[in-house]
């Protein structure tokens, strides 16, 4: 994805309100990100793990969800499977949760996914980052074709977010 400043990152979110955008950590290294292998940006927030934030574009657009998962939990991982790269990588994944995006998040309506809990999808998808033994399923998909099928799940969650 291209590269997204912080004030288009804070601007692009879809399920939090406009003074909670202007208020939740950003990166401060974004010019460092290795946008170029990002199908999204997803991290967490520094001084509140259980919360994290992911930013795509969607449509020429960037999008992004506020989430609240579990913190890490340093004993067990959960080994269970990525929904969006389909990893089960050794540092576990997180249950997710959105508020719905409008009147329906307010009322505290939510949807979740379990999610890489580094929400480095994108570098496990291209090798980039070692997902451990036995993380990957034995698929005759290319990289391109997994990177897409991703990208469609992220896609798909914020289409779900923002229903
Ligand atoms: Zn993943």
């Amino acid at each position: 994805m291209k590269p997204l400043t912080e004030q288009e990152i804070r601007t692009a979110f879809v399920n939090c309100t406009k003074g909670e955008a202007r208020r939740l950590s950003v990166p401060r290294d974004l010019a460092e990100r290795p946008w170029d292998d990002l199908d999204y940006l997803g991290w967490r927030d520094p001084r509140a793990p259980h919360r994290a934030y992911l930013v795509t574009e969607l449509d020429g657009r960037p999008r992004a969800l506020a989430l609240r998962c579990p913190s890490p939990a340093p004993m067990q991982p959960r080994r269970g499977m990525c929904s969006m790269c389909l990893t089960s990588p050794t540092g576990g994944v997180s249950l997710m949760v959105a508020p719905r995006a409008g009147r329906a998040g307010q009322q505290g309506n939510t949807v979740g996914t379990y999610m890489c809990s580094d929400l480095a999808c994108s570098l496990y998808v291209r090798g980039k980052k070692d997902a451990g033994a036995g993380a990957r399923l034995h698929e005759s998909l290319t990289v391109e074709e997994k990177i897409q099928r991703t990208v469609a799940n992220v896609a798909a969650f914020i289409a779900t977010v923002t229903a």
